[in-house]
């Protein structure tokens, strides 16, 4: 199925966050066209009265960047988050860069900038994320096997370029991590992806993986197709007695401490 695509006047685009680290977030589509199969966004669709399903439509805010005030010391300082249920860097942002004039925006006002995306479009931005004085950009990495990969998030850059954007944004001097999530029960080697990017990530977050309302729907239909012999596992650590998560955290927490890199849990999602 093709993805539709609309041009959309927003009436506001910095937005109250309730993410842990951040004050503000903004969000320059609506609808995500790099349609993961765990995405916990789909839940927006209940807001925008959209009819596609999850990640065949998107929503560009094409007057985005009017909409940040030119003078303000209101965001000063304060935390703003690109993005929360897009992906600041979408294929499409190459031709319409409403990212790009949102942070060229976003520059005289010096918020703490966060950034955080699955797509390496994020190095055309590289000259402006040196002009705030306080940000951080981060990559999202699942796994470190592009096959599955191209399973779970089939739009994404591939795993190794994102890596090497790691790399780069670190040459650059901006502060990097990588985030860890979801983490997929048997699926996700973080140890090993930590091991792979240690030399270019300044720290490390991380989340389970979150089957809540629809999501456990698309979890369990990739399950099906691509990994019958998980399924039943899947279904035991959500919805049985035990507590895998706990000791998965337990041992990140330490071996983050063994490797010496600053880690924190993001996220913890219980049990449904
Ligand atoms: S990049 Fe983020 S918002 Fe987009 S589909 Fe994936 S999880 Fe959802």
């Amino acid at each position: 199925m093709e993805i539709k695509i609309k041009e959309v006047r927003a009436s506001s685009i910095i937005t109250k966050s309730n993410l842990p680290d951040a004050d503000y977030v903004i969000n320059p589509y609506v609808g995500c066209m790099h349609s993961c199969i765990y995405c916990y966004a789909r839940f927006m669709k209940r807001f925008t009265g959209h009819t596609e399903p999850w990640g065949k439509f998107v929503d560009v805010k094409v007057n985005a960047p009017d909409l940040i005030p030119i003078k303000t010391s209101k965001y000063k300082r304060k935390s703003i988050f690109l993005a929360s249920v897009t992906d600041a860097y979408l294929p499409l942002e190459r031709k319409y860069q409403i990212t790009r004039k949102i942070l060229e925006k976003l520059i005289p006002l010096q918020p703490n900038l966060g950034v955080q995306t699955k797509s390496d479009l994020v190095l055309r931005d590289v000259d402006l994320f040196k002009q705030f004085k306080k940000g951080e950009v981060g990559f999202t990495i699942t796994t470190l096997d592009d096959n599955l990969r191209k399973e779970i998030e089939p739009f994404t850059s591939t795993v190794q370029s994102r890596i090497k954007a790691l790399q780069k944004l670190k040459e650059a001097g901006i502060r990097s991590y990588v985030f860890i999530g979801p983490i997929l029960p048997f699926l996700t080697d973080w140890k090993k992806i930590i091991l792979k990017t240690k030399h270019c990530s300044d720290f490390y977050m991380f989340e389970n993986l979150n089957v809540s309302g629809s999501i456990w729907d698309s979890v369990k239909n990739w399950l099906k197709d691509r990994h019958p012999n998980l399924l039943k596992d899947y279904e035991d650590i959500y919805f049985s007695k035990g507590d895998y998560w706990k000791k998965v955290e337990e041992e990140i927490k330490e071996f983050c401490k063994k490797q010496k890199v600053g880690c924190r849990i993001y996220f913890h999602h219980g049990k449904v």
